[in-house]
Formats: C-alpha cells, structure tokens, sequence
C-alpha cells in the first residue's frame, strides 16, 4: 500500500500580452528545497485617501510551478507520466485540473485545437499506454447534476439531452456502479484517440451559444487497462481518471441570470460540494464524508480519499481582473494537499490462468528429467520454438527449465528465424494507411446534406470565417506531413528491398553443430566464415537499424497525421454549425421582410442587386414571388443571405453603386 498525499502543481497561463501588471502580480520560485511556490503581491489601494505603501502578499505551496512559457510536453513529462507509470503498475491514478473558466483546465487536459504540438494529457498519455496494455474507455460529462455519455457512437447528437443519460447505482458493498455509461474497447493508440475525437465532437456539437455547457460541466475521461506480466497468473487491473472541471468562479462576480444562473448554481454547488468533502478529508478524526452530495464526488470517490493516487493541477490567469480567482484556485488547492490517499495495487489471481501455469511447470519439470536421462531430443527443441512461435498469445512463454545449453540452443534457433523474417516484413499496413489517410482527406466532413444555394453561400461564409487561415495552416501542414509520409515509406521499402537481396544469397551454415548422440550443442568453427561473409553480415546490420530508424519516424509521423486530421475534422463541423446558425437566423430576419411586404413597404425595395456567381437564371434586377407562403419565405432568405455575404465581402457596395449610375 501507498500513503500519498494528493500532489499539487500549479501553472500560470499566458497573457496575450504581457502588460506592466502581468508582470507585477505574481512572482514563480521553483528553486526551494520542498517543491515551487507561487506568490501573488498586490500593491493596496491608494483611492482610500490615506497613502499606504505595504504590499499584500499571498504565498503558495506547490510539488512546482509551471510558469507561463511551458509547454504541453513538460506537463505531460513531469505530472502525467509519473501517473501513468503508477497506473501501468496496477495502482488507480486520477488528474484532475482546477481554475476559473478561461484558465486552461481544458487546454492542459484535451489540448489546444489548432496545433499538434497543443495536444493536452488526455492523447499524450493514450500514447504512451496503448503500446503496452489493451484499454477500455468511458467519457462522461455531468452537467446540472446530469451525466451524459459522450461516447454514445450514434452522432445524432445536437444537444446534451440527445446523449444517453447516465445514473449511479450503488452495490451492498457501496462500490459505485455508472449505469448506461458505455466503456468502450480500445486495442491501439489509433482506435483511443478516435474515442477521444468521438467525445470531444460529441461535447461541442452539444453546446450551444447559449448553454456553453463545456466550461459549466464536468468532464471525466477514464482509461481501464487490464494486463499481466507474461507467464504471471496475477491480473492487474487499474483505471485513470483524467477530469477537467467546470469553471471554479463564483456565481455573484459573473453578473449572469435566468437559465444561466440556474446552472452556476448547480455548477456551485456541485464545486461547493467538492470543497465539503476535501475539507472533511482533510479534517482528522471526521467519520462521515460526505461524496453522496454531488454526482461529481460519488464518481471521484476514490480519487480522493480512496483508493488511487491523485494529482491536482492547478490552473491560473496572471491577469490583475482575475486576482481574486486565482487566489481562491491557489488557497483549494492548499486544502486538497492535505488529503491522504491509500493506493493499493489491484490484483487478482486469474485461477484458469494459473492451472495453465502449473501444468506448464509439470511439462517443464518432466523435460528436465527427460534430459538427465538423455531421453530429450534436439529436434523437440526445434518444435517447442516452431509452437511458440506460431502461437496467436502474445504472452505465451518458451519453457525450457533452468538448463543452460537448451536456453542457448533456442536462442539460436530464435536468432536465425528472426533474420529470415525480416526480410519479409512488409509494408502493405502503411500503404492501406495511406491511402486510407488520402481517403479521408478528401471525404467532406459529416453532417447534413447542403443544398446548392446554401453550398454557394456557404463557401463564401467559409472564405470569410475566422477560423479559416487555421483551417488552411492546417491543411498545408497536413499535405507536408503526407508528403514526408510517402517518402519515408519509399525509404523503408528501398531498406527492406536491400535486406531482402542480401537475404537472397544462398545461406550461411549455421554456426553450431550439434551432437545428435548427446543431444549437447558444441561450438565449432565454420571453415566457410570468411571476410566477404562477415562484410555481408554487418552491412546486414547496417540495413537492419535503418529499417528500424525509418519506422519508427514513420510511426510517429502517422500519429501527427491522425492528429491533424482530427483538429481538421473538428473545424470543418464546427464552420458548418456556424453556417447553419447563420442561415437559420437570416431565414428568421426574413420572414420578418416578408410579413413587412404584406404591410405596404414597396416592392422595389426588395430588388437586391447580386453578384453573378449563381447558375440559376435569376435577374439582378427583380425577383418574382409566387404568392406562397413558405416558397416566398424561402426565396427571400436566400437573397437576403447572399446580399449579407456580399455586403461582408465588400462586393456588394461596388455592385450597388454601378446599378444606381445604370439607372439615373
Ligand atoms: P478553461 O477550460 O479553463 O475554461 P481553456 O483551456 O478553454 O480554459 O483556455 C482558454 C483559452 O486560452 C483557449 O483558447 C486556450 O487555447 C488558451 N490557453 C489556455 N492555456 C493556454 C496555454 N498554456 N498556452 C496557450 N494557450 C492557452
Ligand atoms: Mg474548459
């Protein structure tokens, strides 16, 4: 068992601009014995009419302090993998990001969406499990004390409401269960990050305007691996909770109401029902915890108190506004140091597995004797590696007992199997990726159909949104990397078509003999091991690192890919909601027009001047109305809709002007 305390970082994040008062508010010291600390100094107020120069100065404690230049992989480096390792050990680990909406709980959590090199905890430390153990994984977001799934695989959603709603169920043993919280399996890094994406799309296409349900919900990210050292019959199961919470500001400082105030009273008091249970862990001798309060504390019941070791990052805006909120942030997560978890590793005994085991020690055990008396044979030798190798499990073990010369000999046999193998190792998984990717790339993003009016004004809307040099910085950056992708594929088919040829050459003899009477190796030199062999072999060598080399960029150069594309995705969905929304609401403006032509604003007023960009054979002189309610409506809204487009661009003025001249 572990007695840890929950560890506490800090991290400031950048001003846009640093201004006088960025720079005064707040000093960083990481240089002290115990750990970093972060000071905020606040000059008191002069307006109060007497001159006071004291300074107040508040100090805080933390394991370090990420100042505002550091960058994403240093957070993971230093708070995510120490977690991560703990949790590949079979402990529980949680990471949960604390601060006030706007200070980069969720950049540092999921990753900024414009840059690969943003990418937060959550996929950084999916890369780094996924090689070793098979995942599940689960992302719920509770929001006004609702949990939803966000993993639901139907993409219908357009709000939260449409996402299954999940409850807590609790068992005699008061383990809490999540009913309708779907996990979901994960084999590889690729199908983890593409849950994540999932998730994530799912959360923003939920959110609207008005209910920016992204800063006012919490959201968990549990990754459950399960694995077991080869050959051990002991299961370690654990589970990483990585949680970004709602914004911590208080609700009388934002000045908001209505529906929205309903939700910070939830988000509050869900937050207020957080500090109740930290401060009674932190209160010695206090029997009852509170965690039934708030769906947020049942789910993180064990991460605080419990059974998991946990760590809090603590996320604050230098600016001189947001003082106050960052204080408050710092002085919780002084209180949160205080809590005591005990982690423990979980394990089970896997019983079939260890019947398995026990019967491969009886094997073992007989072919050692068989051996002392000289019963073992070495071609058995060559059928048990033959069996091992053709084995499906990847944890399947060689058992050959503690004698040395059967160990040595299967090495070599190993060895040998291994440089014909090689040089069969192709390449078709990286050109389906390939093409796949290419696919991909020129599929359009998903969401409804558009019609040939809102496909034109949409590529104008497109051309004019904010977010479009992003969106084209991304896709440049997208075209480089494919393009690296394929040469560094050229490269390891030329590498593997260069061992293939020296593998092509009739085969050297083995290097050992072996005694059939005896059934004992013995080491004899080759008679036709000679210099041209020994070059071969070492130019062999050299192929064979550089195979390995150029995999492995190419491997990471495939996860940048995925990545990007991903960010790309998010941004094409989000223009097209962004559209949709515009449409829709010019479509409202004009039915407003329409009712305005029945109540005697002319009719020439209405004679909208368009560029000729369309294919359709309206004049720019007059439009025709059919008399019908809903066609009339529609007609109008799509020339009020291009007269809006054009007048952004700027076309529509020039036009304008040109027909007045026409016409006087
Ligand atoms: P929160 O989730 O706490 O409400 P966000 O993570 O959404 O805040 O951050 C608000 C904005 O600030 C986002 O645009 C984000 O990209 C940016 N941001 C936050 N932290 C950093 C950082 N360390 N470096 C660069 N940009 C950041
Ligand atoms: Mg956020």
């Amino acid at each position: 068992m572990v007695r840890q305390t929950i560890q506490i970082f800090a991290r400031v994040k950048p001003t846009k601009k640093p201004t006088f008062f960025s720079f005064q508010v707040y000093t960083v010291d990481n240089e002290e014995h115990s750990g970093g600390s972060l000071e905020f100094v606040i000059p008191r107020d002069l307006a109060d009419g007497f001159i006071n120069n004291k300074r107040e100065s508040y100090r805080f404690r933390f394991l370090k302090v990420f100042d505002q230049a550091t960058n994403q992989e240093e957070i993971f480096e230093t708070i995510a993998k120490p977690v991560a390792d703990n949790v590949l050990a079979g402990y529980n680990g949680t990471i949960f990001a604390y601060g006030q909406t706007g200070s980069g709980k969720t950049f540092t959590i999921t990753g900024g969406a414009e840059r690969y090199s943003d990418r937060g905890i959550i996929p950084r430390t999916l890369s780094y499990l996924s090689m070793v153990y098979t995942t599940q994984i689960s992302y719920l977001e509770i929001y006004n004390e609702v949990g939803y799934d966000l993993l639901d695989p139907r993409h219908e959603a357009s709000n939260l409401e449409d996402l299954p709603s999940v409850t807590i169920m609790e068992d005699p043993d008061q383990n809490i269960h999540l009913k309708n919280l779907s996990l979901q399996a994960s084999a590889n890094e690729e199908e983890a990050l593409n849950l994540l994406f999932l998730g994530d799309t799912n959360r923003m296409i939920a959110e609207t305007p008005m209910n920016q349900a992204s800063t006012r919900s919490h959201c968990i990210f549990t990754i459950h691996l399960c694995g077991r050292e080869p050959g051990s019959a002991t299961l370690h199961r654990s589970k990483l909770h990585l949680v970004d919470l709602a914004g911590s500001e208080r609700v009388g400082k934002s000045g908001v109401g209505g529906q929205i105030l309903t939700e910070a009273k939830y988000i509050n008091l869900s937050l207020h029902y957080l500090e109740q249970v930290i401060t009674a862990l932190s209160e010695k001798n206090r029997s009852h915890i509170p965690y039934r309060n708030s769906m947020m504390t049942s789910v993180l019941r064990d991460s605080l108190g419990g059974n998991c070791m946990t760590t809090m990052i603590a996320t604050v805006s230098s600016e001189k506004t947001n003082i106050d909120e960052s204080i408050s942030t710092c002085r919780f997560a002084q209180r949160v140091a205080l809590i005591k978890n005990e982690a423990l590793v979980n394990e089970e005994l896997d019983p079939a597995l260890l019947i398995v085991r026990l019967k491969k020690e009886i094997q073992c055990l007989k072919e050692e004797l068989a051996m002392v008396t000289g019963e073992q044979r070495t071609d058995e030798l060559k059928e048990q590696v033959k069996l091992f190798l053709d084995d499906p499990d990847p944890d399947t073990t060689l058992d050959l007992g503690p004698d040395m010369r059967k160990i040595h000999h299967c090495f070599l046999l190993l060895k040998v199997h291994l440089s014909y193998s090689l040089a069969f190792l192709s390449l078709p998984v990286l050109s389906c990726f390939l093409s796949w990717m290419y696919y991909f790339c020129s599929a359009s993003s998903s969401g409804p159909e558009l019609s040939i009016e809102q496909q034109e004004a949409f590529e104008i809307f497109r051309n004019d949104h904010g977010d479009r040099l992003t969106l084209e910085d991304n896709k440049a950056i997208l075209k480089q990397r494919f393009a690296e992708a394929k040469a560094l594929g050229e490269q390891v088919n030329q590498a593997r078509n260069r061992v293939s040829k020296s593998f092509s050459l009739p085969p050297l003899p083995p290097a050992t003999h072996i005694s059939s009477a005896s059934g004992v190796m013995e080491s004899q030199p080759n008679p036709q091991s000679d210099t041209v062999e020994e070059t071969l072999r070492s130019q062999i060598e050299e192929e064979k690192k550089n195979y390995k080399s150029t995999f492995g960029r190419l491997k990471g150069l495939k996860t940048e890919i995925e990545h990007l594309q991903h960010l790309l995705q998010r941004s094409k969905i989000k223009l097209k909601r962004d559209f949709q929304d515009w449409w829709s609401q010019e479509a409202t403006r004009l039915q407003y027009w329409h009712h305005a032509l029945h109540y005697g604003i002319p009719y020439y007023m209405l004679h909208i001047p368009f560029r000729a960009l369309s294919s359709t054979t309206m004049s720019s002189t007059s439009i025709p109305l059919t008399g019908d309610h809903q066609t009339d409506a529609d007609i109008l809204a799509f020339i009020r809709a291009r007269q809006s487009l054009l007048t952004r661009t700027g076309i529509s003025s020039s036009i304008h002007a040109g027909q007045k001249r026409g016409k006087v």
